[in-house]
């Protein structure tokens, strides 16, 4: 998921006693983007949890992390495999990063159930931000890369996030979730954005020099 406001200081975030370390050294690979059709079907289960893993996940957080992301599916790098990583601050801006595995989304219902519509964006459809009403809270569980089971639950971007690429997994993506007059403005949006992504976007993003924005509206 795209990030729609520039990122805070980046020094002393708190981050959430649930967060993991995600792998790191991957390498940044083109971003797939809505229309190819591993975006929009469901995604083969997770089975092994080896290396072969571990390496897709690293790739995924390098390049969610190069196009200044908030969580990436692997869908996204043109993998059909059901797991997405995050990096997301939730709304008390305590961040919180994981890997999922076969996700299982569980959100409020009755009273419990509240609609934040807040802006969302996809980096599989860069540049382009639209309200999407969502519930405020998520909770997600499945398995980590290790195999064991996990659960994340969480309020604000990070709930948005949850079910943001939890969809990706089961190939919907958020346009899927409004009416024509918004999917226009999206792809308005996204159309006159386009230069800035090339083909191959983030191939080649500085990671240094992503972020603060940039790639914001
Ligand atoms: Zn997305």
């Amino acid at each position: 998921m795209a990030r729609s406001l520039p990122d805070g200081p980046s020094d002393d975030v708190a981050v959430s006693q649930t967060s993991v370390d995600l792998p790191q050294g991957g390498t940044v690979r083109p971003m797939t983007r809505w229309g190819d059709p591993v975006m929009h079907r469901v995604a083969q289960p997770v089975t092994s949890y080896d290396e072969g893993l571990r390496s897709l996940v690293a790739d995924m957080v390098a390049t969610m992390y190069a196009a200044d992301g908030v969580g990436l599916a692997a869908c996204q790098i043109g993998v059909d495999l059901a797991v997405f990583v995050y990096d997301c601050p939730d709304e008390d801006g305590v961040a919180h990063r994981g890997i999922v595995c076969n996700p299982v989304l569980e959100l409020p219902e009755g009273k419990d159930r509240l609609l934040d519509d807040g802006e969302e964006g996809c980096l599989s459809y860069p540049g382009a931000f639209v309200a999407c009403p969502r519930p405020d809270f998520a909770r997600v569980t499945g398995e980590g890369l290790d195999g064991s089971q996990v659960g994340y639950e969480g309020t604000g971007l990070f709930a948005r996030c949850l079910q943001h690429e939890t969809d990706h997994l089961f190939g919907t993506v958020f346009a899927d979730r409004i009416n024509d007059r918004a999917r226009k403005k999206l792809r308005k949006a996204m159309e006159n954005a386009a230069d800035e992504y090339p083909l191959d976007w983030p191939v080649g993003v500085d990671p240094q020099h992503s972020g603060a924005g940039q790639h914001a509206d």
